[in-house]
């Protein structure tokens, strides 16, 4: 299956980078995806019409050599991250993009936080440098505190000035990342396997069923080819390239439009190509199986924490074993140093069996079922869908926080046999986002299908885009059907939801609980 094994070392080749542009909102990111693929639609030959197709690929003069760099066409850390949840590592590089105007902003944070966790190189794009009160080196001051210190300031990473708008600084941005890459990283990939990577995007096309773009990581993609995406297989019908060309072959770091799919494949699977369509539809439909198993399997029984402490408390347990799962890796290792240094006396132990930024996955499940007594613990994360229904399976405790002190208080409270925390909280429905509307005055309001429960007006929400919190403590502050006022709406019903989070996107989940004061044991 999806593995690192690139063949013999002899048949590696050089594979161009693969950047996805990080930042702030509105610092420029989209304006320089645009620009950056602008500069290359006047080099390249007549003929092609620009796809969108969620990634593309541009050519550079470069030390006197062609080379070639993959842009990710979505831009800010959600696509990374959702990818990243997966399993799956898309990018070789982060461009983070700040404004000279506005510098750096919480996002800008956040973005480096999850670049600096999959351990990416950063190269930053200081950008806006045309307009008044632009100050860039400011920019360069304020990331020294953040561990990106400037090549002029002795550091090791590289700022370029831009103006995505007039185009200026592209090309040398384009140079710092060849040579981040080349410093850096050691990119080369076996084009002589048959081909592996990951769908970036996929929708399902009225006329040409279903379509996914996919990044060939290593190997080469052919025409014709048997392919296994996720949960969905077929042939490889045709290519599209991101310059609306057909092609029948792709090379390593090479996005590309797949059509002949039998389903729609989530963003972040990994497809392999296999020996036959027998193959593939026999893979996919043990992978599909396995997911039926699981729905079917979750009427069983859970081993709660209170049913584990209170085990501990009556000395039939003297451990607890802790997963801890994180959004990024600063917050889980403060959990981890915090947790550890709880005195819980000498009755007690608790141990961490392993740490980790991103969505709890089916291993972390599996790594609980192993070790008898282990608790995962979700940091502003949540399972991956098989990762949810193996734990409802096996009855794995998962526990979700998103304060830290609310974590340990729970936690050594619990451990030392004292007070349950006094509330706990009710989950009460998710919708899924399908389309975002401006309203005027107001801001983004979602267009959403509620998929469990109910969603009600006033509960609080939080906002989750592939198994990550990304907005938390966020309230139900409208709620409509069609035209009219709600206080409810639920299950299997359409509605319009704000929660006062600008940056809601299609396909993030509202998840709404409310907070209930627990009974006292
Ligand atoms: P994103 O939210 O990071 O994708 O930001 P956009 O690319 O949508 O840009 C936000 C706003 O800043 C838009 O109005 C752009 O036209 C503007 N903008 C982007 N880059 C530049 C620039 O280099 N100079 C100036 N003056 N404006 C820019």
């Amino acid at each position: 299956e999806f593995g690192e094994d690139e063949g013999d070392e002899g048949d590696l080749v050089a594979r161009p980078p693969v950047v996805t542009v990080m930042g702030h909102v509105d610092h420029g990111k989209t304006k320089l995806l645009d620009a950056i693929r602008h500069t290359n639609e006047v080099a390249r030959e007549a003929g092609g019409i620009t796809q969108h197709i969620g990634a593309y690929q541009i050519s550079t003069e470069h030390e006197g050599e062609d080379r070639r760099i993959t842009f990710i066409d979505t831009p800010g850390h959600e696509a990374f991250t959702a990818m990243r949840a997966r399993g799956a590592k898309v990018t070789d590089i982060a461009v983070l993009v700040v404004a000279a105007d506005d510098g750096v902003k919480p996002q800008t944070i956040e973005a480096l936080n999850h670049a600096q966790a999959a351990d990416v190189p950063i190269v930053v794009a200081v950008n806006k440098v045309d307009k008044e009160g632009a100050d860039p080196n400011k920019v360069r001051a304020q990331l020294t505190e953040y561990g990106l210190v400037a090549e002029e300031y002795g550091g090791t990473t590289m700022f370029v000035n831009i103006s995505a708008k007039n185009g200026t600084g592209i090309d040398e941005l384009l140079e710092a990342i060849l040579l981040t890459a080349d410093a850096e990283l050691d990119l080369r990939a076996n084009p002589t396997m048959d081909a592996q990577g990951v769908a970036i995007e996929a929708h399902l096309d009225k006329g040409r069923g279903p379509v996914a773009t996919v990044l060939v990581q290593r190997g080469t993609l052919r025409v014709g080819d048997s392919i296994v995406c996720g949960e969905a297989f077929g042939r490889v019908r045709a290519m599209v390239a991101d310059n609306g060309k057909l092609i029948d072959e792709a090379d390593p770091s090479r996005p590309v439009q797949v059509l002949g799919l039998t389903a729609v494949p989530g963003a972040g699977d990994n497809f392999i190509v296999v020996t036959d369509d027998r193959m593939a539809r026999q893979i996919a439909q043990q992978r599909a199986a396995r997911k039926r198993i699981a729905d079917m399997a979750r009427s069983g029984r859970r081993r709660t924490l209170e049913e584990l402490f209170s085990e501990m408390e009556k000395g039939q347990v003297d451990e607890l074993k802790l997963i801890i799962k994180g959004d990024v890796s600063g917050s889980v290792e403060a959990l981890e140093d915090a947790l550890l240094k709880i005195d819980v006396g000498d009755e007690v132990r608790l141990r961490v069996l392993h740490r980790a930024v991103g969505a709890i996955t089916e291993y972390d499940v599996n790594l609980a079922v192993a070790d008898d007594n282990a608790v995962i613990i979700g940091f502003n994360v949540r399972p991956e869908v098989r990762a949810r229904d193996l734990a409802e399976r096996e009855g794995v405790d998962i526990r979700y926080y998103s304060v830290i002190y609310q974590a340990i208080e729970e936690i050594e409270a619990a451990l030392k046999g004292m007070l349950k925390p006094e509330y706990e909280e009710v989950q009460m429905g998710t919708a899924e986002v399908r389309e975002v509307f401006k309203v005027p005055k107001i801001g983004n309001i979602a267009g959403a299908l509620v998929r469990s429960g109910t969603i009600v007006r006033n509960s609080k929400a939080r906002i989750i885009r592939g198994g990550v919190v990304i907005s938390d403590n966020l309230t139900v502050s409208s709620l409509r059907r069609f035209k009219d006022d709600a206080t409810e709406v639920r299950e299997g019903y359409e509605c319009g939801i704000g929660v006062g989070y600008n940056d809601i996107k299609i396909d993030d989940v509202i998840e709404t609980f409310e907070m209930r004061e627990k009974p006292r044991v």
